[in-house]
């Protein structure tokens, strides 16, 4: 790493500014490095900041404040300051603000806690007689570059803290004081060819994708693998092994999961096999995690890190590996502050540490999967489920030929499959992803329908609480059976289903069967899933009616009929992904049926219920035919110039004055720039119009591929001045159109 010999250094402060400032360091005859960490006057404040080179020399050095501190700790790796510069020039945000979320948590650097470590002298020619316990001590820290902990001294020889003091004031000793981590791995700590296990038990596709991924990491390629596996083909057992690889080379790795399936189910599978915990990083955890996680990211101490998108911003020293599981889900793209996509700047993290990057999914994203069929990822495919279970047999069940009955929404033919397998006490799931009773109330009377107030959008009801709720904004008020338009009482009428409304219809039909609802109104902490989840596992529930909460990563072994009631919704949602997003995730809650079964008889079913039966996606997954339904969709996207093969961005506007913002946007829109390769629509009133109480304009650009859309963004941006009740975001590769 470079160092920065100058007095003067330049020093990127965390918050909203992307250049750097100029300061003094007091200390002239310290090197410091480039990523050191400090502590900067900023006008009256005093702010964090790091230092990212030599002074620009443009302001005299009289003029220019002090450093106040230089924290004493590691500086902030090249690879993470590099990512910083990336994200922000990405995505079109300053640097400081990348910078804030690499240095939170914040306390690991202001107030880390110290130990104390002793390490031998070898400078030292005094002539002081050697005591017995002076002896043990020196023999046991002999031949330990980097001394041991004060607490591990005492502990293993037995001599007090005051012995210690006294020999680092004799000079037998040096006394250092260092922050503290966690515990190495115990795979660091050992001899690697003792613990290389054999993996014979893998079969023959994943031990092909763990040979190919090992090499990588050996030669330290920074290839981009997709282990692509059909739910139950065993990619975490695959890449656990990859994961074990890395260990032995003495690097750590990256392990990013969406939140909900980062559960303790996962932490255990991963305890069983390596004999440690991992170090979980999640909105969870504690401050004091966090600050630990942190430090011991940054020393190189933390050989496993799995956690949820944020986790990709940890300064880790020594990264050998990123995963990326269930790469495909929308929980990797942050859709406020810095809307990045954790998934595609893991990919960009890989390359600065020459590490390999390993998506995993069993539906892979489109991006993803073009990116694998062009070679430009390494794909690699588990075909088979693991356990040599058979792939679900999948049915539909045509709606308008064998309607439910009147106010209800499951079909016989559903009703008839449940009651199978309540009698051979086996284990049903019923899929809907709507939370609540109803996703709409209706007045009858007067036919309005119950809105937010501060929102364009309906409100749900919450029956079981007795409220509505606006699922955008978390307005909530007490249902009461009058209409607030036309004051007619009674006549409100929920429309549509929602989960609670199935366990209402599950309980009226098999009113003895253990029936639990997971969605996460029902399941709003850890805890509770990680409880429900055991629950389910030991078999003390029948019936499962859940959101696409339940969707992915759980192995039921008696789960043997997964029932979807409304497989239409979402197909209709018009955007981008509409199509892809549906089809993904009913694929996955399909793979939680049979997982396990091994005979033909015992054959997990998918029963899907729908109104049109001839939609490619519904057909496709009943034929199981990813591919073709993934090609076809690439056709469409090319010929709409849509990603992957262009490019896209939004520009959203928001402000509580609704003349003012129409005002606005028309005049942003008259600066539009003219290129040929480039389209711009809008200014749009987006989907939801009005949302937490402002009103809502959209830019939708459109460009070639080879296009720099950034550029074309603030060049365009800049030409006007935004005034202070505007907010105008830019959302580069957006996923949410609302
Ligand atoms: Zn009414
Ligand atoms: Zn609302």
């Amino acid at each position: 790493m470079k160092n920065v010999n100058s007095k003067e250094v330049s020093v990127l402060v965390s918050g909203p500014f992307n250049e750097p400032f100029d300061y003094v360091l007091e200390d002239k005859n310290t090197n410091f490095n480039v990523g050191q960490i400090v502590l900067v006057p900023f006008g009256k404040r005093k702010i964090v900041g790091v230092i990212i080179g030599d002074g620009t020399k443009t302001i005299p050095e009289t003029k220019l404040k002090t450093v106040l501190k230089v924290y004493d700790l590691d500086p902030l790796p090249k690879p993470s300051i590099e990512l910083m510069n990336f994200v922000a020039s990405w995505y079109c945000v300053t640097r400081g603000l990348v910078l804030k979320m690499i240095l939170s948590p914040i306390e690991a650097i202001t107030s880390p806690d110290f130990e104390k470590v002793y390490k031998i002298n070898i400078h030292n020619e005094n002539e002081i007689k050697i005591t017995n316990k002076r002896k043990l001590v020196l023999d046991f820290l002999l031949n330990l570059d980097i001394g041991k902990p004060q607490n591990d001294i005492i502990e293993q020889t037995g001599v007090s803290k005051a012995i210690l003091r006294d020999m680092a004031k004799k000079k037998l000793i040096q006394e250092k004081k260092v922050y503290k981590t966690l515990k190495l791995n115990p795979y660091f700590l050992k001899n690697s060819k003792e613990n290389k296990k054999n993996y014979d038990f893998l079969n023959l596709e994943q031990k092909f994708s763990v040979d190919k991924i090992n090499d990588s990491i050996i030669k330290t390629k920074s290839d981009c693998f997709l282990l692509d596996g059909v739910p139950g083909s065993g990619k975490t057992e695959t890449y656990f092994e990859t994961v074990r690889t890395c260990l032995d080379q003495g690097k750590q790795a990256l392990i990013l999961l969406p939140e909900i399936i980062l559960t303790t189910d996962w932490e255990k599978r991963f305890l069983k096999k390596f004999s440690f915990a991992p170090l979980v990083w999640n909105s969870g955890i504690t401050k004091k995690k966090k600050k630990k996680i942190w430090l011991s990211a940054l020393n190189g101490s933390a050989g496993v890190i799995v956690g949820a998108r944020s986790a990709l911003m940890l300064p880790i020293s020594n990264l050998g590996l990123i995963v990326v599981d269930e790469e495909h889900e929308q929980a990797f793209k942050q859709e406020e502050n810095v809307r990045y996509n954790a998934r595609d700047m893991a990919i960009y993290r890989s390359t600065r540490s020459s590490s390999p990057i390993v998506l995993a999914s069993a539906t892979p994203s489109l991006e993803t999967f073009y990116n694998a069929k062009n070679g430009k990822y390494i794909h690699l495919s588990l075909p088979k489920r693991a356990t040599g279970a058979t792939l679900p047999h999948i049915k539909l069940i045509d709606l308008t030929a064998h309607p439910p009955g009147t106010g209800k929404w499951l079909s016989p033919l559903l009703v008839g499959e449940l009651e199978n397998k309540l009698n051979n006490k086996e284990q049903s799931l019923l899929f809907l992803n709507r939370r609540g009773y109803a996703p709409l109330s209706i007045c009858n009377s007067c036919g309005d329908k119950i809105k937010c107030v501060n929102c364009d959008t309906w409100l749900v009801d919450h029956r079981s609480k007795n409220i509505l709720v606006c699922h955008h904004c978390g307005y909530s008020r007490i249902f009461e059976n009058i209409c607030k338009k036309c004051g007619v009482e009674g006549q409100i009428k929920a429309c549509g289903p929602g989960v609670e409304r199935i366990e209402e219809e599950i309980k009226e039909i098999f009113p003895k069967a253990r029936l639990i609802v997971l969605s996460s109104d029902t399941m709003n902490n850890h805890k509770m899933l990680n409880d429900t989840v055991e629950k389910i596992k030991n078999n003390k529930v029948d019936i499962i009616v859940g959101t696409q909460m339940i969707a992915k990563g759980h192995d039921f072994p008696n789960l043997k009929l997964v029932g979807i009631v409304d497989s239409d919704i979402g197909l209709s949602g018009g955007d981008l992904r509409a199509s892809e997003r549906t089809f993904q995730v009913l694929q996955q809650v399909s793979g939680r049926s049979g997982r396990h079964s091994k005979k033909e008889e015992d054959k997990g079913v998918v029963l899907i219920q729908t109104f049109d039966t001839q939609n490619p996606i519904i057909n496709a997954i009943s034929k199981n035919n990813r591919n073709e339904f993934f090609d076809k969709e690439l056709v469409s996207r090319q010929y709409a110039n849509m990603p992957p093969y262009g490019r896209l961005a939004s520009i959203i506007l928001s402000s509580r004055l609704e003349r003012k913002l129409e005002i606005y946007s028309l005049k942003l829109l008259k600066l539009a720039p003219f290129f040929k390769n480039v389209k711009i629509f809008g200014p749009a009133p987006a989907p939801i119009y009005f949302l937490r109480g402002r009103f809502r304009r959209r830019f939708l650009i459109k460009s070639d591929k080879n296009v720099n859309i950034q550029d074309v963004i603030l060049n365009w941006t800049s030409k006007i001045n935004t005034p202070n009740h505007i907010k105008l975001t830019i959302d580069i590769d957006p996923f949410s159109f609302m």
